[in-house]
């Protein structure tokens, strides 16, 4: 490969993202050290508060990591054994392993080969009269349709719990990712779109109720000190010190969200002509309202995925597979009772799917410099003609 790369152009950089805030970031944790009040202290609460209304919604309550805000939201919204919970089958297994907790019986449903997203038809048809809730995700920073999945909530009864790990401040017909139902998951995960400095999450809910119930279940299931109502309680709290960074962060969340969305419209407009070479973008149904988490695109037809990503990290350029196996194909959930064919298009998709670098602070140059490296190793695949490099 002869592909110029002044330097490696790596998956994700948060050096990017914390050399300008690291004095501001040891302020603040500073004066959580004078303050002392590490856990459910006063910057909790702050953030809580902002991140709630940032979303749209009334009340946050920050707990351990997204996996927990799953678990605990959902299990807060009232969701036991034998309900049935819908989510789609290509997510993070984190979705599954969070209805998992709530004792609930997972119902996994395929997506849309285009958006890689839930598809509500068949969300539709999985519907039984034991269904009680429905878990979209927002996979990828695109927000499933709020109107249809309003829609199809509203006509059977069903609770809508957002997983909205990857969709902090994504907007869509008009809704901001964790407004559209009772309550939403985040996560906050140092490469989220909104990550701390470990791990972290939040549920956030309409729901005065929720929030109280979420408030308990993460502290040891307690309504006052050492007075345990909640058998399911556990301890799972946004630090103090976690937070207090994240709402440091939180004021330049949309800045870099419209970054993403720059460095995915150049994606698009450059890798365009690769259609034809069976290299295909996701499709973007929220316009401006996706906040691209991930920049995924489709490796189909002549050129082969695995040696594409090979070529790509000898041009030094890092990629991933988001993600490689479907929850029910995973050894860990065999159980469950699905197999291989049961969600074709998620399984597929898993085949195809390649993850390119993404990160506000990623330049231009960057950009052509992975697309310059693509289509150097599509027209390898498919012809003996390279391709012209159009669009720059
Ligand atoms: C990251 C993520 C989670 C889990 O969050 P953690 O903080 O890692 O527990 C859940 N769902 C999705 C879609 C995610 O991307």
């Amino acid at each position: 490969m002869t592909i110029p790369s002044p330097s490696m152009i790596p998956f994700v950089n948060l050096t990017w993202q914390h050399g300008p805030l690291q004095e501001a970031i040891q302020g603040v944790v500073n004066a959580v050290i004078t303050q002392g009040d590490f856990v459910l202290g006063q910057a909790l609460a702050d953030f809580e508060a902002n991140f709630a209304a940032a979303c749209g919604t009334r009340f946050g309550v920050g707990v351990g990591c997204g996996t927990d805000a799953i678990a605990l939201g959902l299990t807060a919204c009232g969701i036991a054994p034998g309900d049935e919970v819908i989510l789609p089958a290509n997510t993070f297994v984190a979705t599954l392993i969070g209805v998992l907790r709530t004792g609930a019986t997972p119902v996994l449903v395929d997506c849309d080969r285009a958006t890689a997203l839930l598809d509500l038809a068949a969300a539709e048809r999985a519907i039984t009269p034991r269904t009680r809730a429905i878990v979209p995700v927002h996979l990828y920073g695109q927000m499933v349709s709020p109107l249809g999945l309003l829609e199809l909530a509203n006509r059977h009864g069903l609770m809508i719990f957002e997983d909205a790990a990857q969709a902090h401040l994504a907007q869509c017909e008009g809704y901001t990712a964790g407004s559209i139902g009772v309550g939403a998951a985040f996560s906050f995960y140092p490469s989220k779109n909104l990550g701390a400095l470990g791990d972290g999450g939040m549920v956030v809910t309409t729901d005065e109720g929720v929030a109280e119930r979420a408030r308990s279940l993460r502290n040891y299931g307690a309504t006052r000190k050492y007075y345990h109502t909640d058998p399911q309680g556990t301890n799972s709290r946004l630090d103090t010190l976690q937070a207090a960074v994240l709402n440091l962060k939180l004021p330049h969340l949309a800045g870099w969200n419209q970054a993403r969305y720059a460095i995915a419209q150049h994606y698009d407009r450059r890798l365009a002509p690769l259609a034809d070479h069976g290299l295909l973008t996701l499709r973007n149904d929220a316009g401006s309202g996706h906040v691209y988490h991930l920049y995924v695109v489709r490796v189909t037809g002549p050129t082969s995925r695995a040696i594409l990503q090979a070529q790509l990290t000898a041009a030094g350029v890092q990629t991933g597979i988001h993600y490689p196996i479907p929850c029910h194909l995973q050894p860990a959930f065999q159980d469950i009772g699905y197999r291989p064919g049961s969600f074709p298009v998620a399984e597929a998709l898993s085949q195809e799917i390649l993850s390119l670098p993404m990160y506000p602070g990623m330049t231009p140059e960057q950009v052509d410099c992975v697309v310059d490296a693509m289509v150097e190793a599509v027209s390898a695949a498919t012809s003996a003609q390279p391709l012209q490099v159009v669009n720059r």
